[in-house]
């Protein structure tokens, strides 16, 4: 067994890969960018070293500087976990070159398979039916176009190179090809350094089932069942299960044996997962199904599978690595049960998944649960890396009990100080179609803002406004005497003997809102919209706490709430003559500007990309004007607030 390793990344998947390697005694070492100094994968490591600065290319994408950490340390091997470096086959040569065990598939195997054109011919040769289309070398826009046509729109573009769901477009139809293909290509470089990209036809109502294989350095490989990988957003899975919701077994069995003889005609060793389309939303013995790539390392949601088998995927991992056969054969592998994961994620569903970067001041997390995270009470979510916070896992006898357990763990969990998906993931589970099985990779998307909505419940913004009002808010740091709003404080007609009524103005998420405010310190009620709360109404030992001095973060029906004092925010300002402003709505970076001062804009019209989590985020034009100002350069680092560029005020642009 490997004695050291290097975990070549951050959040939760380092600590998952930490917390197998301490069951078996192998030493660990993280490596962590400035912005991660306190994360908590550096301190449940044995040891960690600082790779550079926050932006991922300048740190977890930093192979030499990775290869040198582990050298230093003494480490035998490097665990890439997932994203990152994980599907770089450059970089597993630099580590085998270096000395050191690349704990994952040999650099040729991922060089077959990783990239999805390689990969679709490869599949088109081992005989496993994949998606029609084109994958060839022809990259100009023109060949692209003629391809697109062959195969009859709408067609989906990819990055041959992605994932995550980047670099992925869907074409409706051939006007609007151009457009998206540059915008994937562009985003594609972004995000792979490789513009290429495949045609391919688009799936008709897919579910999207995966099958987890594992090789050994012997030439054995054996596959652990499938998942269910069908509710994503935008292209990105955010609920995962298995085993899949009515799979019948010839089906099962036929893509189980296709992912191991693809494995198999690469001599895949380690981890993988074969991806799969499969036509019209059932799983019958006869539905149309189709390979569409292969994920060449561990998979964020390898804990459903370990779930319903009772293994634990990082050891087999770290054994394979080390030389070792497969724990298994086939015929000893079972599974029982059914296992499901959500992804929590720091977005504002409300807002369009906007990622909510920030200080988690409490972390509450459920107790029954399988539980994955890198955040912990205090940590901050920089907007450098991935949204995703936490990976809750439930396992039940049936889908039904899974999916109970499930709700009610999220319903148990909070992340005070930001916005998460909590509530989206709890109103997806508890989706009709969702219940019963009855989806497709298109759910989210059709019932749009029925999963989104942000509830306004008046009652809890009553007991928001009180505990800020009050000086009881606990767990959090000390009161302070000035926020009590005692009778001693008052410097409006107070007088003794009538409780005092008062109005307030405070602050619920940013938007303003008036409160009635009776009594003082001892028999304090807020009053918000006809709901009264006072102390008797309040359950001390639900997630609320200070955020600072002037707020309070609470969290009610899985809905998050921070009241506060009005504050002066700059980003909110108009700033008068240069007319309305076009802002970052995020800390991230100036991927791209579409206009020029001067240049009249439509409404609507783009105006820059901004990306941050690894997502980009189109800015459009409130209004019909002219572009007065651009404020920011391409590639330049933003906060949320900054102003990209303005438009000229109305009247000018009218005279114009
Ligand atoms: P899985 O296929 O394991 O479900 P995803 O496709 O969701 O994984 O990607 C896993 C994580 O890695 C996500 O955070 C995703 O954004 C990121 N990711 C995936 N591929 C890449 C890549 N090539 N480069 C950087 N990050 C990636
Ligand atoms: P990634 O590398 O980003 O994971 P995949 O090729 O695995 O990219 O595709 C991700 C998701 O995009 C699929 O699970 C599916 O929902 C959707 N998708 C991909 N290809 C197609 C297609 N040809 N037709 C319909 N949907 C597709
Ligand atoms: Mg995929």
């Amino acid at each position: 067994m490997l004695k050291k390793i290097l975990i070549a990344n951050r959040g939760e998947i380092a600590c998952r890969i930490i917390r197998t390697a301490k069951t078996l005694g192998v030493k660990t070492v993280a490596v962590y960018s400035d912005a991660d100094a306190k994360a908590l994968h550096v301190k449940q490591a044995d040891e960690a070293v600082h790779i550079g600065p926050s932006p991922a290319p300048e740190s977890y994408l930093r192979g030499d500087k990775i290869i040198a950490a582990a050298k230093a340390t003494g480490a035998e091997g490097i665990h890439p976990g997932y994203g990152f470096l994980s599907e770089n086959a450059d970089f597993a040569d630099a580590v085998t070159k270096a000395g050191l065990k690349f704990i994952g598939p040999s650099a040729s195997a991922m060089r077959a398979l990783g990239g999805k054109a390689a990969a679709k011919e490869i599949a088109i040769k081992a005989g496993v039916p994949v998606v029609p289309g084109y994958q060839g070398e022809k990259q100009d826009a023109k060949s692209l176009a003629a391809e697109a046509k062959k195969i009859g729109y709408p067609v989906m573009i990819k990055a041959v190179a992605g994932g995550g769901g980047r670099g992925m477009r869907l074409v409706e139809k051939e006007a609007d090809l151009a457009e998206l293909l540059a915008s994937a290509q562009r985003e594609a470089e972004g995000a792979f350094g490789n513009p290429l990209v495949l045609i391919e036809k688009v799936v008709v109502k897919p579910r999207h089932i995966e099958v987890q294989v594992f090789g050994d350095s012997r030439g054995n490989v054996v596959h652990l069942f499938e998942r269910d990988c069908t509710l994503q957003r935008r292209n990105q899975k955010v609920v995962e299960e298995a085993p899949a919701p009515g799979m019948s077994a010839e089906l099962r069995e036929k893509m189980c044996q296709a992912a191991v003889k693809l494995a198999k005609h690469v001599g895949y060793e380690g981890a993988g997962t074969v991806e799969f389309l499969v036509e019209g939303g059932s799983l019958g013995a006869d539905a149309k199904w189709y390979f569409i790539e292969m994920n060449t390392r561990l998979q964020v949601e390898h804990p459903v599978t370990e779930e319903i088998t009772g293994l634990d995927l990082v050891e087999w991992q770290l054994r394979v690595a080390s030389g070792e056969p497969l724990p298994l054969p086939q015929d000893k592998i079972k599974m029982s049960g059914h296992a499901i994961e959500v992804r929590l994620c720091a977005e504002d569903p409300a807002k369009g998944f906007l990622p909510s970067v920030g200080r988690i001041n409490f972390v509450f997390m459920p107790q029954g649960l399988r539980v994955e995270t890198g955040v912990t009470d205090g940590s901050e979510v920089s907007p450098f890396y991935d949204s995703m916070v936490a990976k809750l896992i439930s396992c039940g006898a049936t889908r039904g009990d899974a999916i109970a357990q499930l709700r009610k763990g999220l319903s148990e969990s909070a992340l005070l100080g930001l916005e998460t998906n909590a509530l989206f993931l709890d109103r997806l589970l508890s989706d009709s179609g969702v219940a019963s099985g009855n989806m497709d990779t298109g759910l989210i998307g059709r019932e749009g803002a029925s999963l989104t909505e942000r509830p306004r419940n008046a009652a809890h913004i009553a007991e928001g406004a009180y505990w800020l009002l009050s000086d009881r808010v606990k767990p959090g740091q000390r009161p302070s005497r000035w926020r009590t709003f005692g009778p001693w404080d008052a410097r409006d007609s107070f007088q003794l003997g009538d409780p005092r009524v008062s109005r307030l103005r405070l602050d619920v998420n940013s938007t303003p809102i008036d409160v009635v405010v009776r009594g003082g310190e001892f028999d304090l009620e807020v009053e918000y919209e006809g709901a009264r709360i006072g102390a008797t109404d309040v359950l001390p030992n639900l997630p609320v706490m200070n955020a600072g001095l002037t707020a309070v973060d609470l969290v009610r029906d899985l809905t998050h709430y921070r009241v506060s004092f009005p504050t002066y925010d700059p980003s909110t300002v108009d700033d008068g003559e240069a007319g309305d402003s076009i802002r970052a709505p995020i800390n991230g970076k100036v991927a791209k500007l579409f206009v020029t001062e001067g240049e009249a804009v439509e409404k609507g019209a783009r105006i820059a990309v901004v990306e941050a989590m690894k997502m980009e985020h189109v800015l459009h034009a409130a209004r019909a004007g002219t572009i007065a100002k651009i404020a920011a350069k391409e590639g330049q680092q933003v906060t949320q607030g900054t102003v990209i560029a303005a438009l000229a005020a109305e009247a000018d642009h009218a005279k114009a």
